[in-house]
């Protein structure tokens, strides 16, 4: 399916379009060399960044997969080993950049239906100092996953027992932004457990390109040797910053509207016949489909402009929504929905 040809996209919120003021925000950014630290702009979102998650530095970054993978290099060495759940982003969904790139061995753990990593599975992957094993060093959690929100007292916990074990602790935060504002609670203290964490300003905040990852002042002094050494240090990419700050300054609080937009999409979909649907927390919604009805909803939807991500067969939809569909989109993708369904 060509996406040109979609009405509404909700295969993700990585498909949002800068709108006018963002490109006039970039259009009129003060650049330089940013390897040599003179792009004053990315300056600005990187200090910007760090004081809003309530950490000391930051370093902007091309992407989140590199900024996971720079926060696992930044933590382990060679032969060191993370914990990370299965359904992890930094661990299923990078390519296998951790052990190829980091040479890091991951040591993956089956998440729970609410996101989390049990802690005595956790306690028990921990290893003891042995020259049969690779250095337990890190934790690796994400928050949103699956669009779901960590439970704050879970996070507590396994950041706790993770540093009596003496791990680090690093937050793969591509939507935090969400957490925080469908919490009701600055992005900080969401942040306040980790030693590094990763933000994506591509996703909802709807920015063409780009991660911050932040942490100590010798955490990211270390994380800016490596996202050189990975390529990932850029030039006058202060046209890219400033499409970053223009979107901390005007789509964090907007997300309500996403997570508003996401809620009565999924209690929509739920009263129709053969479809069950997870209320969500935030912005993604997960639709189970009927077998016998799956193909034909898939392409019905394509038909009709709708775009989602269909898995397992069309058994299973994401929806995700953002700052490129509103609540007319909604309305238009549950009225072509029951056209079908509804009978
Ligand atoms: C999208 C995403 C990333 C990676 O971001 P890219 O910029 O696409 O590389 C990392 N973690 C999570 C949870 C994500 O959703």
């Amino acid at each position: 399916m060509e996406a040109a040809a979609l009405k509404y996209d909700f295969r993700s919120d990585t498909v949002t379009r800068p709108g006018a003021a963002m490109r006039a925000a970039m259009a009129s950014a003060e650049v330089g060399d940013d390897v040599f630290g003179d792009d004053p702009t990315i300056k600005q979102l990187e200090a910007r960044m760090a004081e809003t998650i309530g950490k000391e530095a930051a370093v902007f970054v091309p992407s989140g997969t590199q900024s996971n993978l720079i926060a696992l290099m930044t933590h382990c060495e060679r032969g060191d080993e993370y914990i990370v759940g299965q359904q992890a982003h930094c661990y299923r969904w990078e390519a296998g950049g951790a052990a190829v790139l980091g040479s890091i061995q991951p040591q993956p753990l089956e998440n729970a239906a609410n996101g989390t990593i049990p802690l005595a599975h956790i306690e028990a992957a921990i290893k003891p100092d042995d020259p049969h094993f690779a250095r337990t060093r890190l934790l690796a959690l994400e928050n949103t996953i699956g669009g779901k929100i960590l439970p704050s007292d879970y996070v507590q916990a396994a950041t706790t027992l993770a540093k009596r074990h003496g791990l680090a602790c690093h937050l793969d935060g591509a939507r935090l932004f969400n957490a925080a504002v469908a919490l009701g609670v600055p992005a900080a203290t969401l942040a306040q457990p980790f030693d590094t964490v990763s933000v994506c300003l591509s996703k909802g905040l709807g920015a063409p390109v780009g991660s911050v990852l932040v942490g100590s002042k010798a955490a990211i002094a270390r994380a800016r040797r490596l996202r050189k050494m990975l390529g990932g240090g850029m030039r006058q990419a202060g046209i890219l910053a400033a499409a970053g700050i223009y979107a901390l300054e005007h789509n964090v609080e907007r997300l309500a509207q996403d997570h508003a937009n996401a809620r009565a999409l999924a209690q929509g979909l739920a009263k129709l016949p053969g479809l069950t649907v997870a209320q969500p927390d935030t912005n993604i919604v997960f639709v189970d489909i009927e077998p016998s009805i799956g193909p034909a909803f898939a392409a019905h939807l394509a038909q009709h402009g709708i775009g989602v991500v269909s898995m397992y067969g069309s058994t299973r939809q994401r929806w995700v929504t953002h700052l490129d569909v509103d609540a007319n989109a909604v309305d238009y993708a549950l009225s072509i929905a029951s056209q079908l369904l509804a009978r």
